[in-house]
């Protein structure tokens, strides 16, 4: 089965979030499974330059006055072997993508131009069956409201192909990102005025990407089932309930995998000491030596709390800073690695001005200090509103680190939460959950991960049931795999 792959992150090229991840986890996965898979990509530099043989296959002078573009095929592959050799197509418009950060200027504003680079990104997907007739996609599997119009132009192509158009996977990430642009734009997209409707793109008299992914895809999917739920049934559909409600029948979540080759305590490069389960007492190494960098002082019995993240009110961080303080007189620490949001971010600032030894806040991206904190900080935290899958707790796992999350989306389906327990029955848990948005749960939740860390024999279960946790992508690959066959037919 051929499958073209779009999407608009990949890692290790180019990251701003849990998108990336998957995107660059999961093909070489499908393509073990079987699958013939081919990448389509915005032409962002790094891309470029790791674009192998790269050939040009067709000019692109579709929709807009973009100038130069054209379609380029290659063999996508990263120097340091985190990614192996995936055939691409890449979009390649200097304008559009060269020297830019993937979405937002350097004062964190929406390029003005972002609809067309989208649009026009979309539109090339989808007329990629006339620029590579000799290869044609059975399947298309897009990503996010960057990849929504992709399944609207393929029905509106000026002159359809022989044969059938290749059907539509859409995979909504999050959607509070729903790309929505003025409605003047649609002439410039060249979208017809027939296409804005309720039932096609139009969302409160604007264009919708991501509404037009959702209505005009064969079939949709999230990254867990019960995000699945939530987007259907509660507030967190952000006004699109009802039209993934009409949708549900062609509507599922599939939890995310995470890729156990970056993410491996045991031969993990930046970590001060390798460990896997049968070797977890060589963890506490690592949490000392991030104490040592960061000059925290907190006895050893009590837990080093973490954060890595984007820092933005979604992800709850405002109810940390409430009951920091609790923390600090509890003899605990936090270490936060992330940045975002003005005011969380100065808030973290002024917790660590008061509490310099307690509280240490990273405010920057960097995936270095990530792999250093999810091995050396005993219980990651991740209060969030809403969280579609949610990597961060996963991979958290996988490092013997027990997350403690707020139970909603994917938080809630893929951790196993610590209950109080008698002495003979067996721990089965692997992290921490607190219920309501209210930072007095959240503390609670806290208050109990410090008496459960204070019994080093319940914490090594914990730790170890966390580590013996299976996210690998196989499972989730073969679940999407199965929704291709279905929908090819
Ligand atoms: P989201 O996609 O909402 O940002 P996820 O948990 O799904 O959340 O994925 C976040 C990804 O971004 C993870 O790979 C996480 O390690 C990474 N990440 C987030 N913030 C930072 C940061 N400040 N430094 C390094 N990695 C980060």
């Amino acid at each position: 089965m051929k499958i073209l792959f779009a999407t608009s992150e990949i890692y290790p090229f180019v990251k701003t979030g849990g998108l990336a991840d998957v995107c660059g986890a999961l093909p070489p996965v499908l393509h073990q499974l079987g699958a013939e898979v081919r990448l389509f990509l915005p032409g962002y530099d790094a891309i470029l330059k790791n674009l192998k043989h790269p050939c040009q296959i067709a000019k692109y002078n579709g929709i807009g006055t973009i100038q130069d573009a054209r379609i380029l095929f290659g063999i996508l592959e990263h120097p340091d072997g985190h990614f192996p050799p995936t055939p691409a197509y890449v979009f390649d418009s200097p304008q559009l993508f060269a020297a830019r950060h993937p979405y937002i200027d350097e004062h964190g504003r929406d390029w003005t131009d972002n609809h067309i680079r989208f649009g026009a990104f979309c539109h090339a997907a989808a007329n990629l069956v006339h620029y590579d007739p000799l290869w044609r996609a059975d399947l298309i599997h897009g990503h996010d409201w960057q990849c929504g119009l992709i399944p609207l132009y393929s029905q509106r192509l000026a002159s359809p192909p022989a044969g059938r158009i290749p059907k539509f996977l859409f995979t909504i990430h999050n959607i509070a990102y729903q790309g929505l642009f003025d409605n003047w734009h649609m002439v410039g997209l060249g979208l017809s005025w027939d296409d804005f409707t309720p039932t096609g793109l139009e969302f409160f008299d604007r264009i919708s990407f991501l509404k037009a992914g959702i209505n005009y895809a064969d079939y949709v999917t999230t990254v867990s089932p019960t995000y699945a739920r939530e987007i259907c049934e509660t507030e967190l559909g952000c006004g699109l309930q009802g039209v993934l409600k009409n949708r549900r029948d062609h509507l599922c979540g599939i939890l995310n995998g995470i890729d156990t080759q970056v993410w491996d305590p045991a031969h993990d490069p930046y970590i001060t000491k390798n460990y896997s389960f049968d070797t977890i007492t060589k963890k506490i190494d690592n949490r000392k030596s991030l104490i040592k960098e960061f000059d925290l002082r907190i006895p050893t019995d009590r837990p080093l709390f973490g954060i890595i993240s984007r820092l933005t009110p979604q992800k709850g961080f405002d109810l940390v800073l409430k009951i920091t303080p609790q923390l600090i007189a509890e003899k605990c620490a936090l270490i936060v690695l992330g940045n975002g949001d003005k005011d969380l971010e100065s808030g973290f600032l002024a917790l660590q001005e008061q509490f310099p030894h307690q509280v240490k806040i990273i405010n920057a991206y960097n995936e270095i200090f990530a792999h250093k904190i999810h091995a050396g900080a005993d219980c990651i935290l991740m209060p969030s509103r809403m969280e579609p899958c949610g990597l961060v707790q996963l991979y958290a796992m996988r490092y013997g680190t027990p997350p403690l999350v707020r139970d909603t989306g994917g938080l809630a389906d893929s951790v196993d939460a610590y209950q109080a327990h008698d002495n003979n029955s067996p721990i089965t848990a692997t992290g921490f959950k607190f219920y309501r948005d209210d930072a007095i749960d959240l503390l609670k939740s806290c208050q109990t991960v410090i008496q459960s860390f204070a019994v080093p024999k319940v914490w090594k279960a914990l730790c170890i049931n966390a580590m013996r946790a299976d996210f690998s992508w196989d499972i989730s690959a073969r679940a999407y795999l199965d929704l291709y066959k279905k929908l090819v037919g």
